[in-house]
Protein backbone atom coordinates (compact mmCIF):
# COMPACT_ATOMS: atom_id res chain seq x y z
CA UNK A 1 0.00 0.00 0.00
CA UNK A 2 2.78 2.35 0.93
CA UNK A 3 5.20 1.74 -1.87
CA UNK A 4 2.14 2.27 -4.17
CA UNK A 5 1.29 5.43 -2.71
CA UNK A 6 4.68 6.45 -2.84
CA UNK A 7 5.05 5.61 -6.81
CA UNK A 8 2.16 7.16 -7.86
CA UNK A 9 3.54 10.29 -5.88
CA UNK A 10 6.85 9.66 -7.98
CA UNK A 11 4.71 9.33 -11.16
CA UNK A 12 5.60 5.85 -11.41
CA UNK A 13 2.97 3.20 -12.64
CA UNK A 14 4.06 -0.31 -10.85
CA UNK A 15 2.11 -3.24 -12.67
CA UNK A 16 0.51 -1.40 -14.93
CA UNK A 17 0.52 0.28 -18.29
CA UNK A 18 1.04 3.71 -17.61
CA UNK A 19 -2.27 5.99 -17.80
CA UNK A 20 -2.12 8.37 -20.56
CA UNK A 21 0.50 11.47 -20.42
CA UNK A 22 -1.38 14.90 -19.59
CA UNK A 23 1.18 17.72 -20.78
CA UNK A 24 1.38 16.92 -24.30
CA UNK A 25 0.15 19.78 -27.10
CA UNK A 26 -2.27 18.91 -29.24
CA UNK A 27 -0.98 17.16 -32.40
CA UNK A 28 -1.64 18.08 -35.90
CA UNK A 29 -2.07 14.80 -37.98
CA UNK A 30 -0.99 14.48 -41.57
CA UNK A 31 -1.65 10.35 -41.79
CA UNK A 32 -3.51 10.29 -44.74
CA UNK A 33 -5.91 8.17 -43.22
CA UNK A 34 -9.40 9.42 -40.54
CA UNK A 35 -8.94 10.01 -37.22
CA UNK A 36 -9.99 6.45 -35.08
CA UNK A 37 -11.87 6.86 -32.32
CA UNK A 38 -13.24 4.10 -29.93
CA UNK A 39 -16.09 4.23 -27.85
CA UNK A 40 -16.21 1.62 -25.04
CA UNK A 41 -19.89 0.39 -23.98
CA UNK A 42 -22.91 0.82 -26.22
CA UNK A 43 -25.76 1.63 -23.25
CA UNK A 44 -27.28 5.59 -23.77
CA UNK A 45 -23.90 7.28 -22.97
CA UNK A 46 -21.76 5.16 -25.63
CA UNK A 47 -24.79 4.96 -28.34
CA UNK A 48 -24.82 8.89 -28.09
CA UNK A 49 -21.40 9.65 -28.49
CA UNK A 50 -21.09 7.01 -31.25
CA UNK A 51 -23.40 8.66 -32.76
CA UNK A 52 -22.02 12.50 -33.40
CA UNK A 53 -18.52 10.35 -34.19
CA UNK A 54 -20.21 8.50 -37.30
CA UNK A 55 -21.68 11.77 -38.75
CA UNK A 56 -18.18 13.55 -38.31
CA UNK A 57 -16.01 13.94 -41.19
CA UNK A 58 -12.95 11.87 -41.50
CA UNK A 59 -13.31 9.64 -38.19
CA UNK A 60 -13.70 6.47 -38.36
CA UNK A 61 -15.97 5.01 -35.13
CA UNK A 62 -15.76 1.53 -33.54
CA UNK A 63 -18.74 1.22 -31.03
CA UNK A 64 -17.57 -1.58 -28.63
CA UNK A 65 -20.42 -3.66 -26.51
CA UNK A 66 -19.81 -6.74 -25.06
CA UNK A 67 -23.49 -7.62 -25.54
CA UNK A 68 -25.41 -6.13 -27.86
CA UNK A 69 -28.94 -7.54 -26.63
CA UNK A 70 -28.21 -5.82 -23.15
CA UNK A 71 -30.33 -4.91 -20.87
CA UNK A 72 -29.33 -2.98 -18.16
CA UNK A 73 -30.53 -3.33 -14.74
CA UNK A 74 -33.07 0.15 -14.75
CA UNK A 75 -36.12 1.85 -13.49
CA UNK A 76 -36.35 3.07 -17.12
CA UNK A 77 -37.67 6.26 -16.49
CA UNK A 78 -36.41 9.41 -18.44
CA UNK A 79 -37.77 12.95 -18.71
CA UNK A 80 -39.83 14.17 -21.27
CA UNK A 81 -36.61 16.69 -23.05
CA UNK A 82 -35.01 13.49 -23.29
CA UNK A 83 -38.23 12.39 -25.92
CA UNK A 84 -37.53 15.74 -28.30
CA UNK A 85 -33.59 15.77 -27.97
CA UNK A 86 -32.88 12.50 -28.76
CA UNK A 87 -35.24 12.33 -31.24
CA UNK A 88 -36.75 8.91 -29.67
CA UNK A 89 -39.78 7.68 -31.39
CA UNK A 90 -43.46 7.40 -29.79
CA UNK A 91 -42.98 3.72 -29.07
CA UNK A 92 -39.42 3.04 -27.51
CA UNK A 93 -41.81 4.86 -24.94
CA UNK A 94 -43.94 2.17 -23.26
CA UNK A 95 -45.62 4.46 -20.72
CA UNK A 96 -46.35 7.78 -20.22
CA UNK A 97 -46.09 8.70 -16.40
CA UNK A 98 -48.55 11.38 -15.56
CA UNK A 99 -49.52 10.51 -11.85
CA UNK A 100 -47.45 10.03 -8.92
CA UNK A 101 -48.39 8.54 -5.35
CA UNK A 102 -45.88 9.85 -3.04
CA UNK A 103 -46.18 7.16 -0.11
CA UNK A 104 -44.63 8.27 3.50
CA UNK A 105 -43.39 5.90 6.41
CA UNK A 106 -46.39 6.17 8.30
CA UNK A 107 -48.34 4.81 5.06
CA UNK A 108 -49.53 8.96 4.19
CA UNK A 109 -50.49 9.36 0.32
CA UNK A 110 -49.92 12.26 -1.54
CA UNK A 111 -50.78 12.06 -5.23
CA UNK A 112 -48.43 14.23 -7.40
CA UNK A 113 -49.42 15.43 -11.49
CA UNK A 114 -51.94 17.64 -10.88
CA UNK A 115 -49.68 20.97 -12.00
CA UNK A 116 -48.65 18.62 -15.77
CA UNK A 117 -49.87 20.23 -18.18
CA UNK A 118 -52.01 18.06 -21.00
CA UNK A 119 -48.82 16.82 -23.07
CA UNK A 120 -46.26 16.59 -20.17
CA UNK A 121 -45.37 13.14 -18.76
CA UNK A 122 -42.34 11.09 -17.53
CA UNK A 123 -40.90 8.44 -20.09
CA UNK A 124 -41.43 5.02 -18.90
CA UNK A 125 -38.83 2.48 -21.13
CA UNK A 126 -37.12 -1.10 -20.95
CA UNK A 127 -33.62 -0.93 -21.29
CA UNK A 128 -33.21 -3.28 -23.89
CA UNK A 129 -35.80 -1.50 -26.01
CA UNK A 130 -34.09 2.28 -25.44
CA UNK A 131 -30.38 0.84 -25.57
CA UNK A 132 -30.98 -1.23 -28.77
CA UNK A 133 -32.75 1.88 -30.40
CA UNK A 134 -29.95 4.61 -29.57
CA UNK A 135 -27.06 1.62 -30.60
CA UNK A 136 -28.54 0.68 -34.20
CA UNK A 137 -29.06 4.50 -34.59
CA UNK A 138 -25.16 4.60 -34.18
CA UNK A 139 -24.44 2.13 -36.46
CA UNK A 140 -26.81 3.07 -39.10
CA UNK A 141 -24.96 6.19 -38.96
CA UNK A 142 -21.93 4.46 -39.47
CA UNK A 143 -20.31 3.98 -36.26
CA UNK A 144 -18.42 0.27 -36.82
CA UNK A 145 -20.13 -2.47 -34.62
CA UNK A 146 -17.99 -5.16 -32.42
CA UNK A 147 -19.15 -7.48 -29.64
CA UNK A 148 -16.21 -7.83 -27.91
CA UNK A 149 -15.46 -7.28 -23.96
CA UNK A 150 -12.47 -4.83 -24.17
CA UNK A 151 -10.34 -6.14 -21.13
CA UNK A 152 -7.49 -3.54 -20.95
CA UNK A 153 -6.27 -0.23 -22.42
CA UNK A 154 -3.07 0.51 -23.06
CA UNK A 155 -0.74 3.80 -23.60
CA UNK A 156 2.98 2.85 -24.56
CA UNK A 157 3.45 6.12 -26.02
CA UNK A 158 1.31 9.58 -24.93
CA UNK A 159 1.47 10.89 -28.44
CA UNK A 160 1.26 7.91 -30.20
CA UNK A 161 -1.96 5.51 -30.29
CA UNK A 162 -3.86 3.98 -27.67
CA UNK A 163 -4.29 0.25 -27.91
CA UNK A 164 -7.34 -1.43 -26.81
CA UNK A 165 -7.37 -5.53 -26.12
CA UNK A 166 -10.69 -7.07 -26.55
CA UNK A 167 -12.35 -10.47 -26.73
CA UNK A 168 -14.52 -10.65 -29.71
CA UNK A 169 -17.30 -12.61 -29.91
CA UNK A 170 -18.23 -13.85 -33.25
CA UNK A 171 -21.68 -15.11 -33.94
CA UNK A 172 -21.56 -18.74 -33.77
CA UNK A 173 -17.99 -19.05 -31.70
CA UNK A 174 -19.38 -19.75 -28.10
CA UNK A 175 -15.84 -18.48 -26.86
CA UNK A 176 -13.85 -14.47 -27.37
CA UNK A 177 -11.05 -14.81 -29.83
CA UNK A 178 -8.41 -12.23 -28.26
CA UNK A 179 -7.98 -9.07 -30.69
CA UNK A 180 -6.77 -5.88 -30.59
CA UNK A 181 -7.02 -2.51 -31.91
CA UNK A 182 -5.50 0.89 -31.86
CA UNK A 183 -7.53 4.16 -31.70
CA UNK A 184 -6.07 7.62 -31.05
CA UNK A 185 -9.03 8.89 -29.11
CA UNK A 186 -10.83 6.57 -26.70
CA UNK A 187 -14.23 7.48 -24.94
CA UNK A 188 -15.13 5.23 -21.87
CA UNK A 189 -19.21 4.59 -22.05
CA UNK A 190 -19.13 1.70 -20.25
CA UNK A 191 -20.80 2.03 -16.73
CA UNK A 192 -20.32 1.66 -13.17
CA UNK A 193 -17.99 -0.70 -13.66
CA UNK A 194 -15.80 0.86 -16.21
CA UNK A 195 -12.64 -0.74 -17.36
CA UNK A 196 -11.78 2.19 -19.03
CA UNK A 197 -12.13 4.55 -15.88
CA UNK A 198 -9.69 1.76 -14.12
CA UNK A 199 -7.40 1.96 -16.77
CA UNK A 200 -6.54 6.04 -16.84
CA UNK A 201 -6.68 5.40 -13.19
CA UNK A 202 -9.61 7.78 -13.19
CA UNK A 203 -10.12 7.32 -9.22
CA UNK A 204 -13.30 6.00 -7.58
CA UNK A 205 -16.46 6.51 -6.18
CA UNK A 206 -18.38 5.36 -3.46
CA UNK A 207 -22.19 3.39 -4.71
CA UNK A 208 -25.21 2.45 -3.99
CA UNK A 209 -27.10 -1.27 -4.87
CA UNK A 210 -29.99 -0.95 -6.68
CA UNK A 211 -32.19 -3.80 -7.24
CA UNK A 212 -35.31 -4.36 -8.69
CA UNK A 213 -37.68 -6.96 -9.63
CA UNK A 214 -39.73 -7.00 -13.04
CA UNK A 215 -43.38 -7.95 -12.02
CA UNK A 216 -46.08 -9.37 -14.06
CA UNK A 217 -49.77 -8.72 -12.48
CA UNK A 218 -53.13 -9.23 -14.15
CA UNK A 219 -54.54 -6.90 -16.15
CA UNK A 220 -56.75 -5.31 -13.69
CA UNK A 221 -53.79 -4.54 -11.30
CA UNK A 222 -52.15 -2.94 -14.33
CA UNK A 223 -54.95 -1.00 -15.05
CA UNK A 224 -53.91 1.08 -11.71
CA UNK A 225 -50.40 1.29 -12.90
CA UNK A 226 -51.67 2.40 -16.50
CA UNK A 227 -50.24 6.02 -16.14
CA UNK A 228 -49.48 6.21 -12.56
CA UNK A 229 -45.83 5.24 -10.79
CA UNK A 230 -45.06 4.97 -6.81
CA UNK A 231 -42.46 6.18 -4.89
CA UNK A 232 -42.28 4.60 -1.21
CA UNK A 233 -39.98 5.78 1.32
CA UNK A 234 -39.14 5.15 5.14
CA UNK A 235 -36.52 3.09 7.09
CA UNK A 236 -37.96 -0.05 6.62
CA UNK A 237 -37.85 0.58 2.10
CA UNK A 238 -34.50 2.30 2.36
CA UNK A 239 -32.21 3.98 4.96
CA UNK A 240 -31.05 6.27 2.27
CA UNK A 241 -33.02 6.49 -1.04
CA UNK A 242 -36.59 5.51 -2.22
CA UNK A 243 -38.41 2.44 -3.49
CA UNK A 244 -40.28 2.73 -6.41
CA UNK A 245 -42.81 0.38 -8.40
CA UNK A 246 -42.51 1.93 -12.15
CA UNK A 247 -45.36 0.39 -14.95
CA UNK A 248 -43.59 -1.04 -17.98
CA UNK A 249 -44.85 -2.18 -21.03
CA UNK A 250 -46.70 -5.36 -19.15
CA UNK A 251 -45.39 -5.41 -15.85
CA UNK A 252 -43.80 -3.51 -13.41
CA UNK A 253 -40.63 -2.62 -12.10
CA UNK A 254 -39.97 -2.43 -8.22
CA UNK A 255 -37.07 -1.73 -6.72
CA UNK A 256 -34.92 0.00 -4.07
CA UNK A 257 -31.31 1.12 -3.34
CA UNK A 258 -29.23 1.69 -0.53
CA UNK A 259 -25.63 3.39 -0.22
CA UNK A 260 -24.94 2.73 3.94
CA UNK A 261 -26.41 -0.82 4.07
CA UNK A 262 -25.61 -2.47 1.14
CA UNK A 263 -25.76 -5.81 2.42
CA UNK A 264 -29.58 -5.55 3.67
CA UNK A 265 -30.44 -4.93 0.13
CA UNK A 266 -32.82 -7.71 -0.05
CA UNK A 267 -34.63 -6.68 3.24
CA UNK A 268 -35.35 -3.96 1.50
CA UNK A 269 -36.82 -5.23 -1.10
CA UNK A 270 -38.96 -7.60 0.73
CA UNK A 271 -40.24 -4.80 2.56
CA UNK A 272 -40.93 -2.58 -0.75
CA UNK A 273 -42.91 -5.77 -2.00
CA UNK A 274 -44.74 -6.12 1.57
CA UNK A 275 -45.91 -2.28 1.09
CA UNK A 276 -47.33 -2.99 -2.74
CA UNK A 277 -48.80 -6.36 -2.22
CA UNK A 278 -51.90 -5.56 -2.36
CA UNK A 279 -51.61 -3.34 -5.02
CA UNK A 280 -49.69 -6.09 -7.26
CA UNK A 281 -52.58 -8.73 -6.52
CA UNK A 282 -52.44 -12.18 -4.87
CA UNK A 283 -50.20 -14.07 -7.35
CA UNK A 284 -47.44 -11.52 -9.20
CA UNK A 285 -44.94 -13.40 -11.17
CA UNK A 286 -41.48 -12.40 -11.21
CA UNK A 287 -39.93 -12.46 -14.40
CA UNK A 288 -36.51 -10.69 -14.08
CA UNK A 289 -34.13 -10.08 -10.72
CA UNK A 290 -31.73 -7.31 -11.74
CA UNK A 291 -29.19 -5.89 -9.48
CA UNK A 292 -26.28 -3.06 -10.49
CA UNK A 293 -23.94 -0.59 -8.81
CA UNK A 294 -24.92 3.13 -9.20
CA UNK A 295 -22.06 5.97 -8.61
CA UNK A 296 -22.74 8.11 -6.02
CA UNK A 297 -20.63 11.16 -7.40
CA UNK A 298 -18.56 11.92 -10.04
CA UNK A 299 -14.91 10.70 -10.13
CA UNK A 300 -11.81 12.82 -9.51
CA UNK A 301 -10.60 12.61 -13.34
CA UNK A 302 -12.66 12.41 -15.80
CA UNK A 303 -10.19 13.51 -18.66
CA UNK A 304 -6.86 11.75 -19.48
CA UNK A 305 -4.86 12.49 -21.82
CA UNK A 306 -7.15 11.17 -25.37
CA UNK A 307 -9.73 9.56 -22.87
CA UNK A 308 -12.77 11.16 -22.07
CA UNK A 309 -15.55 9.18 -19.42
CA UNK A 310 -19.10 9.69 -20.16
CA UNK A 311 -22.24 8.29 -18.14
CA UNK A 312 -22.01 6.25 -15.36
CA UNK A 313 -18.26 5.55 -16.17
CA UNK A 314 -17.65 9.27 -14.88
CA UNK A 315 -20.41 9.35 -12.33
CA UNK A 316 -23.27 11.12 -13.45
CA UNK A 317 -25.79 10.25 -11.72
CA UNK A 318 -28.27 12.57 -9.58
CA UNK A 319 -28.68 11.96 -5.87
CA UNK A 320 -32.15 11.83 -4.56
CA UNK A 321 -33.99 10.94 -7.92
CA UNK A 322 -31.27 8.05 -8.82
CA UNK A 323 -31.22 9.52 -12.61
CA UNK A 324 -28.72 8.79 -15.08
CA UNK A 325 -30.24 8.07 -18.40
CA UNK A 326 -30.64 11.11 -19.80
CA UNK A 327 -27.14 12.85 -18.07
CA UNK A 328 -25.67 9.60 -19.74
CA UNK A 329 -27.19 10.39 -22.93
CA UNK A 330 -26.47 13.82 -22.91
CA UNK A 331 -22.89 13.68 -21.56
CA UNK A 332 -21.94 11.22 -24.47
CA UNK A 333 -23.57 13.81 -27.18
CA UNK A 334 -21.64 16.59 -25.90
CA UNK A 335 -18.23 15.01 -24.81
CA UNK A 336 -18.51 13.58 -28.66
CA UNK A 337 -19.54 17.24 -29.86
CA UNK A 338 -16.54 18.76 -28.56
CA UNK A 339 -13.90 16.15 -29.35
CA UNK A 340 -15.06 16.74 -33.05
CA UNK A 341 -14.81 20.08 -32.99
CA UNK A 342 -11.49 20.15 -31.32
CA UNK A 343 -10.18 17.51 -34.10
CA UNK A 344 -11.02 20.34 -37.04
CA UNK A 345 -12.14 18.09 -39.50
CA UNK A 346 -10.13 14.99 -38.52
CA UNK A 347 -6.82 16.59 -39.11
CA UNK A 348 -5.61 17.36 -35.03
CA UNK A 349 -5.24 15.64 -32.09
CA UNK A 350 -7.34 17.45 -29.16
CA UNK A 351 -4.92 17.74 -25.77
CA UNK A 352 -5.96 16.82 -22.21
CA UNK A 353 -6.63 20.43 -21.58
CA UNK A 354 -8.51 20.84 -24.64
CA UNK A 355 -10.86 18.29 -23.79
CA UNK A 356 -11.67 19.60 -20.20
CA UNK A 357 -11.94 23.03 -21.18
CA UNK A 358 -14.79 22.22 -23.58
CA UNK A 359 -16.53 19.27 -22.69
CA UNK A 360 -16.00 19.07 -18.85
CA UNK A 361 -16.74 22.82 -18.54
CA UNK A 362 -19.82 22.74 -20.62
CA UNK A 363 -21.46 19.80 -18.49
CA UNK A 364 -20.68 21.02 -15.40
CA UNK A 365 -21.47 24.47 -16.05
CA UNK A 366 -24.99 22.95 -17.21
CA UNK A 367 -25.80 20.35 -14.70
CA UNK A 368 -23.34 21.11 -11.77
CA UNK A 369 -26.28 23.08 -10.17
CA UNK A 370 -28.71 20.39 -10.49
CA UNK A 371 -26.48 18.11 -8.85
CA UNK A 372 -25.53 19.99 -6.13
CA UNK A 373 -29.89 20.80 -5.35
CA UNK A 374 -30.19 17.12 -5.52
CA UNK A 375 -27.33 16.21 -3.16
CA UNK A 376 -28.76 18.43 -0.63
CA UNK A 377 -32.15 17.44 -0.82
CA UNK A 378 -31.41 13.44 -0.38
CA UNK A 379 -29.91 15.17 2.67
CA UNK A 380 -31.79 16.86 4.06
CA UNK A 381 -35.04 14.43 3.36
CA UNK A 382 -34.04 10.82 3.26
CA UNK A 383 -32.02 10.60 6.10
CA UNK A 384 -34.79 10.00 8.54
CA UNK A 385 -38.73 9.08 9.07
CA UNK A 386 -39.42 12.29 10.12
CA UNK A 387 -37.86 14.10 7.31
CA UNK A 388 -39.67 11.74 5.11
CA UNK A 389 -43.17 12.26 6.55
CA UNK A 390 -42.22 16.40 5.96
CA UNK A 391 -41.02 15.72 2.23
CA UNK A 392 -44.16 13.66 1.32
CA UNK A 393 -46.00 16.19 3.36
CA UNK A 394 -44.44 18.28 1.00
CA UNK A 395 -45.37 17.27 -1.96
CA UNK A 396 -48.75 17.57 -1.40
CA UNK A 397 -48.03 21.59 -2.56
CA UNK A 398 -49.00 22.64 -6.12
CA UNK A 399 -45.61 25.08 -6.15
CA UNK A 400 -43.39 22.15 -5.27
CA UNK A 401 -44.64 19.78 -7.43
CA UNK A 402 -44.49 22.61 -10.51
CA UNK A 403 -41.09 23.03 -9.58
CA UNK A 404 -40.02 19.41 -8.89
CA UNK A 405 -41.75 18.73 -12.48
CA UNK A 406 -40.31 21.70 -14.21
CA UNK A 407 -36.91 20.45 -13.07
CA UNK A 408 -37.17 16.76 -13.61
CA UNK A 409 -38.83 17.11 -16.98
CA UNK A 410 -36.84 20.14 -18.57
CA UNK A 411 -33.62 19.22 -16.82
CA UNK A 412 -32.62 22.89 -15.35
CA UNK A 413 -32.82 23.99 -11.73
CA UNK A 414 -36.27 26.09 -11.43
CA UNK A 415 -37.92 27.97 -8.85
CA UNK A 416 -37.57 32.10 -8.74
CA UNK A 417 -40.62 33.09 -7.10
CA UNK A 418 -39.88 34.82 -3.60
CA UNK A 419 -43.37 34.89 -2.02
CA UNK A 420 -43.78 30.87 -3.10
CA UNK A 421 -40.44 30.07 -1.64
CA UNK A 422 -40.71 31.82 1.38
CA UNK A 423 -43.97 30.10 2.22
CA UNK A 424 -42.20 27.38 1.11
CA UNK A 425 -39.54 27.73 3.51
CA UNK A 426 -42.58 28.01 6.17
CA UNK A 427 -44.17 24.78 5.15
CA UNK A 428 -41.00 23.06 5.19
CA UNK A 429 -40.60 23.76 9.07
CA UNK A 430 -43.65 23.29 9.72
CA UNK A 431 -43.99 19.39 7.74
CA UNK A 432 -40.38 18.39 9.40
CA UNK A 433 -42.15 19.47 12.65
CA UNK A 434 -45.37 17.86 12.09
CA UNK A 435 -42.98 14.27 10.25
CA UNK A 436 -40.73 14.43 13.74
CA UNK A 437 -43.96 14.46 15.76
CA UNK A 438 -45.92 11.19 13.98
CA UNK A 439 -42.70 9.83 12.33
CA UNK A 440 -41.17 6.09 14.09
CA UNK A 441 -37.73 6.78 14.77
CA UNK A 442 -35.75 4.62 12.31
CA UNK A 443 -34.23 1.18 12.90
CA UNK A 444 -30.19 1.30 14.04
CA UNK A 445 -28.37 -1.22 11.76
CA UNK A 446 -24.51 -1.77 12.47
CA UNK A 447 -22.99 -2.49 9.11
CA UNK A 448 -19.12 -1.04 10.50
CA UNK A 449 -17.32 -3.23 7.43
CA UNK A 450 -18.60 -2.70 4.07
CA UNK A 451 -21.49 0.00 3.28
CA UNK A 452 -20.25 2.34 5.90
CA UNK A 453 -16.88 2.62 3.85
CA UNK A 454 -17.80 5.87 2.43
CA UNK A 455 -15.16 7.55 -0.15
C1 LIG B 1 -31.82 -0.72 -10.51
C2 LIG B 1 -31.52 0.60 -11.20
C3 LIG B 1 -32.57 1.46 -11.51
C4 LIG B 1 -32.30 2.65 -12.20
N1 LIG B 1 -33.36 3.44 -12.57
C5 LIG B 1 -33.15 4.54 -13.32
C6 LIG B 1 -34.24 5.30 -13.84
O1 LIG B 1 -35.41 4.94 -13.67
N2 LIG B 1 -33.97 6.41 -14.57
C7 LIG B 1 -32.68 6.82 -14.82
O2 LIG B 1 -32.49 7.86 -15.48
N3 LIG B 1 -31.63 6.12 -14.37
C8 LIG B 1 -31.82 4.99 -13.64
N4 LIG B 1 -30.74 4.24 -13.22
C9 LIG B 1 -29.37 4.67 -13.61
C10 LIG B 1 -29.10 4.30 -15.08
O3 LIG B 1 -29.37 2.93 -15.27
C11 LIG B 1 -27.65 4.62 -15.49
O4 LIG B 1 -27.31 5.91 -15.05
C12 LIG B 1 -27.45 4.52 -17.01
O5 LIG B 1 -27.66 3.20 -17.46
C13 LIG B 1 -26.03 4.96 -17.42
O6 LIG B 1 -25.85 4.73 -18.81
P1 LIG B 1 -24.39 4.43 -19.39
O7 LIG B 1 -24.54 4.34 -20.86
O8 LIG B 1 -23.42 5.41 -18.86
O9 LIG B 1 -23.97 3.03 -18.77
P2 LIG B 1 -24.68 1.61 -18.91
O10 LIG B 1 -26.10 1.78 -19.18
O11 LIG B 1 -24.25 0.83 -17.72
O12 LIG B 1 -24.03 1.01 -20.23
C14 LIG B 1 -22.72 0.53 -20.24
C15 LIG B 1 -22.61 -0.45 -21.40
O13 LIG B 1 -21.24 -0.83 -21.53
C16 LIG B 1 -21.16 -2.22 -21.71
N5 LIG B 1 -19.86 -2.62 -21.17
C17 LIG B 1 -19.47 -2.56 -19.87
N6 LIG B 1 -18.19 -2.96 -19.75
C18 LIG B 1 -17.77 -3.25 -21.00
C19 LIG B 1 -16.53 -3.71 -21.52
N7 LIG B 1 -15.47 -3.92 -20.72
N8 LIG B 1 -16.43 -3.94 -22.85
C20 LIG B 1 -17.50 -3.72 -23.66
N9 LIG B 1 -18.69 -3.29 -23.23
C21 LIG B 1 -18.82 -3.04 -21.91
C22 LIG B 1 -22.35 -2.79 -20.95
O14 LIG B 1 -22.74 -4.06 -21.47
C23 LIG B 1 -23.41 -1.71 -21.17
O15 LIG B 1 -24.21 -1.96 -22.30
C24 LIG B 1 -30.97 3.03 -12.52
C25 LIG B 1 -29.92 2.18 -12.18
C26 LIG B 1 -30.19 0.96 -11.53
C27 LIG B 1 -29.03 0.06 -11.21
Amino acid sequence: MLSTLAASALGLNIGATPAPSSSRGAVSMDLGRPLRVAVVGGGPSGACAAEIFAKAPNIDCTLFERKMDNCKPCGGAIPLCMVDEFELPPEIVDRRVRKMKMISPSGREVDVGRTLKENEYIGMTRREVLDAYLRDRAVELGAKPVTGLVQKVEFEDANGPYTIKYSEYKPGEKKGTPSEAEFDIIVGADGANSRTAKAIDAGEYNFAIAFQERIKIPDEKMKYYEDLAEMYVGDDVSPDFYAWVFPKYDHVGVGTGTVVNRPAISEYQAAIRERCADRLGPDPKVMKVEAHPIPEHMRPRRVVGRVALVGDAAGYVTKCSGEGIYFAAKSGRMAAEEIVALTAGGTRLPTEMEIKDTYLKKFDAAYGPTYLVLDILQKVFYTNNGAREAFVDMCASDYVQKVTFDSYLYKKVQGNDPINDIKLLFNTIGSVIKGNAIAKPDRTFSNPVESLKRL
